[in-house]
C-alpha cells in the first residue's frame, strides 16, 4: 500500500474486522485480505468504495464479488499452502489473488475475452503464479486436472459433471447453485460416484453462462 494511501489502509483494517464479525475465523483468509489490496482490482475512481462490503460493477453485466462472499467461499474451500485450486469465473481476479495469497496454486477460467484480457496482466503483476485461461467453465480446465479444490464464482444452474470429474477423491468444491438466486454448496468427493453435500445459505451471483464469448 503506497504511503500516500493511509485512508485506504485504515479502511482495509476495518474491513478485516467486519469479516471477523461476520464469522470469518480462518486466519489464512484474514491474512490474505490484509496482504492483497482490493482497490488494485478496481479503477481509481472506485477506490473510495474498495473496502466496503459491497459487490461492484466492473462492466455492464459483471461484478467483483463482495469481500464477505470472497472470504466465505475461501474459508469453505479449506485452502493451505500448495493446495491446487481451479476457479471458474476470473472476473476482476480478486478471488484468484486471495487464494494465491493463501498459498494456493490457482488455475482460473473466464469466458469473456475482454475481462480475460484486462485481468490476465493484472494477475501476472499481483499474483504471478496464477494460471489464467480463456474458456468455458462448464468444461473446467482438463489440461491441469485433477484439482484439490474447485471454486465457482458465478451462479451455476446445476453442478457441472466435468467439474466433479476434475476433482481429486477427498477434494472439495464450493459452488453457488440456482438461477434467480443461489444456495452456496460445499461438496466433498467421497469416491468417483459418491458426494457429500452441505448447504450454506442464499447468495446472489451473476449467472454462469455457456460457451466462450468474444466480448
Ligand atoms: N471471481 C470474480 C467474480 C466475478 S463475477 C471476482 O473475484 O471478481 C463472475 C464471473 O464469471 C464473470 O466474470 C463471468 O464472465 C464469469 N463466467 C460466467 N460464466 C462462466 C463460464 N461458463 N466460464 C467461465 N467464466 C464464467
Amino acid at each position: 500500500m503506497a504511503t500516500d494511501n493511509f485512508l485506504l489502509l485504515g479502511q482495509k483494517k476495518r474491513m478485516i474486522e467486519q469479516l471477523r464479525q461476520k464469522g470469518i475465523t480462518d486466519e489464512n483468509v484474514l491474512q490474505a485480505f490484509d496482504k492483497m489490496e482490493r482497490h488494485r482490482f478496481l479503477e481509481s475512481l472506485l477506490w473510495p468504495q474498495a473496502y466496503e462490503d459491497i459487490a461492484i460493477k466492473l462492466t455492464t453485466d459483471q461484478t467483483i464479488s463482495k469481500p464477505s462472499t470472497v472470504a466465505f467461499q475461501s474459508q469453505l474451500l479449506e485452502v493451505s499452502k500448495g493446495t491446487k485450486v481451479l476457479e471458474i469465473g476470473t472476473g476482476s481476479g480478486f478471488q484468484a489473488a486471495i487464494l494465491y495469497a493463501m498459498g494456493a496454486k490457482v488455475y482460473t477460467v473466464e469466458r469473456q475475452i475482454a475481462l480475460f484480457k484486462r485481468t490476465k496482466p493484472l494477475l501476472e503483476k499481483l499474483a504471478p503464479s496464477v494460471v489464467t485461461y480463456y474458456g468455458d467453465g462448464f468444461k473446467g480446465y482438463p489440461q491441469f486436472a485433477p484439482y484439490d479444490r474447485v471454486i465457482v464464482t458465478c451462479g451455476a444452474p446445476d453442478i457441472p459433471q466435468a467439474l466433479l470429474d476434475q476433482l481429486v477423491i477427498g477434494g472439495i468444491m464450493v459452488i453457488p447453485v440456482g438461477t434467480e438466486s443461489q444456495i452456496m454448496k460445499k461438496i466433498v468427493k467421497i469416491s468417483d460416484t459418491e458426494y457429500e453435500e452441505t448447504d450454506y445459505g442464499d447468495f446472489l451471483f451473476v449467472p454462469m453462462l455457456k460457451e466462450r464469448v468474444r466480448k
